[in-house]
């Protein structure tokens, strides 16, 4: 038989997890650790890739895919890293996913319009809790990064880099400013 962590890999067990990861966090992190632990791979959609340079969106799909990337090798764990277009149809999200991702068993959201989605699809879903939410946030992070406050201890050292490679931070103060007179 062959095997995989002990497992037959004929039944390997693969979860999906989604967000718009802008920027990757501890939090996020730290969800996707605990899932690692219950299932043999994890399929990462990157939600709203279309979007960028926007204050609530400032990174690319690409940008995002290094992000995660990067931080899983870090955990024993087989990945794939996906960018998911909005399709603002919500009734067919799930196969939008579908057609996107290699076959998943079951999601972790606690998104509650992700959570109905994917029960009135007959998706089995579990809740992932949130991890320490006040400080771990995308929105505080990004305020974090505009008023000019520490932020690279709440996300990943590879996250950091990632945003230091590609001018991150005076990419999101620039998308912020006022017009130029
Ligand atoms: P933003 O503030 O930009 O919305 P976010 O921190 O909520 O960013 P998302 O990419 O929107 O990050 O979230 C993806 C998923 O991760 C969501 O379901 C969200 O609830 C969850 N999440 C966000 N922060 C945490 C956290 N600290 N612990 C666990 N899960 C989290
Ligand atoms: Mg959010």
């Amino acid at each position: 038989m062959l095997q995989r962590k002990g497992r037959d890999i004929s039944k390997i067990s693969r979860a999906f997890y989604i967000g718009r990861f802008q920027p990757y966090h501890i939090g996020h992190h730290t969800v996707l650790s605990s899932i690692a632990g219950e299932v043999d791979e994890i399929i990462v959609g990157i939600g709203s890739a279309q979007r960028s340079h926007e204050p609530e969106n400032p990174f690319t799909a690409g940008e995002r895919v290094v992000m995660v990337s990067r931080s899983l090798k870090s955990l024993d764990i087989d990945y794939y890293v996906i960018p998911i277009e909005d399709i603002q149809r919500n009734a067919v999200w799930v196969s939008h996913l579908r057609s996107m991702t290699p076959h998943f068993d079951l999601a972790y959201t606690n998104n509650p319009l992700v959570l109905r989605l994917f029960e009135e699809a007959g998706v089995v879903v579990k809740r992932s809790p949130m991890y320490q939410r006040e400080v771990y946030s995308g929105t505080a992070i990004r305020e974090r990064m505009l008023t000019g406050a520490e932020w690279e201890h709440l996300v990943p050292d590879a996250v950091a880099r990632v945003i230091g490679e590609v001018g991150g931070l005076s990419r999101l103060q620039e998308i912020c400013a006022d017009d130029l007179r």
